[in-house]
């Protein structure tokens, strides 16, 4: 399948079915931290940037055969509201499979757009991006497209929050020595208490970014903003990966599970346990498959301080 890959596993969303609305990599925005990469096409044009209805199609083809999941999430190669024909997509889903949550994982640069915010209205969960407290903040972190305005961005994503009938999780990435000082911790209490937010999610390097300079946030760098914001949003910190018992008897052929992980790992580097839990297959089974992987030149391994992460050879990459 082109666009749509997983079920993936994570602590945040609990097991979800990915849906890739843009090619990589297709942003408005160039985050320090992107695990996608770096982006190599910065636009906020928004166009059918893959076709929806191969996209409609492939989610037809899985989710036909009813798989358990926790949410059908729009994220991948770069910013999905990009996709013109999100809306389309989001009305096959509501309309054929009404019992699947969806998701969209947005950096919010295009809630200024009117029929965007009509196109994603009834999607259950949106988790906007919101990494810089002023503008310095966000045009060291984020690098968006050439226009940007921070003042105006903020306006609108806070207009969202308070019109959509949407669940929100606001998730704020800290980078260390960038948006965490005293002042940064104050403003952003500011800016989203204007809003209407149902959660914070405290995120931080995890695995490989764009950058080497971004370093993870220590848990007592991430209390801080706990304290500070708790008192008026639920707040919770991420980053790590959701660790559950995986099923016995996974159905998948070795064949079928060695795709699936160059599936994954082509869209964002993962450890061993992550891969184990995504495909629910014991790690020892998993870390047989790629070491095979590993010994055909198919993937290649990056360490960093979560452990060892899994991510295609160039000779693989370079073949998709
Ligand atoms: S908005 Fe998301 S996809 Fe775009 S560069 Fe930032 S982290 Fe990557």
């Amino acid at each position: 399948m082109a666009y749509v890959f997983g079920p993936i596993a994570s602590r945040r969303l609990g097991v979800s079915l990915g849906v890739d609305l843009v090619r990589p990599k297709t942003c408005p925005l160039d985050c320090v931290y992107c695990e996608a990469g770096r982006t190599t096409d910065l636009t906020r044009e928004r166009s059918e940037c893959v076709p929806a209805d191969e996209v409609i199609r492939e989610l037809d083809a899985v989710l036909c055969k009813h798989p358990k999941l926790d949410f059908v999430t729009f994220s991948g190669s770069g910013e999905p509201t990009l996709n013109s024909r999100i809306g389309d997509v989001v009305r096959f889903v509501k309309s054929k499979y009404p019992e699947y949550p969806l998701c969209l994982l947005t950096n919010a640069m295009l809630f200024g757009d009117e029929a965007l915010i009509r196109d994603i209205a009834d999607v259950d969960l949106v988790v906007p991006s919101l990494d810089g407290s002023n503008a310095e903040e966000f045009l060291k972190i984020n690098r968006p497209v050439a226009g940007f305005d921070f003042d105006r961005f903020v306006d609108d994503l806070t207009r969202y929050t308070l019109n959509t009938r949407s669940r929100v999780n606001l998730e704020l990435f800290i980078v260390p020595g960038i948006n965490d000082s005293d002042a940064s911790i104050a403003r952003f209490v500011s800016l989203i208490r204007a809003m209407r937010v149902d959660l914070v999610q405290l995120n931080t390097l995890d695995r490989p970014g764009v950058e080497a300079f971004v370093t993870p946030s220590s848990p007592e760098n991430t209390h801080r903003f706990i304290a500070a914001l708790s008192p008026f949003v639920p707040v919770e910190a991420v980053g790590v990966f959701r660790y559950r018992a995986p099923k016995p008897g996974c159905s998948f052929s070795a064949t079928e599970s060695q795709r699936r992980i160059l599936e994954l790992i082509r869209r964002r580097p993962a450890t061993l346990p992550d891969l184990a839990l995504a495909l629910q297959q014991p790690e020892a089974e998993v870390g047989k498959l790629l070491d095979q992987l590993f010994a055909a030149g198919k993937v290649g391994i990056q360490k960093q301080q979560r452990g060892n992460f899994y991510l295609p050879s160039p000779e693989e990459a370079k073949s998709k």
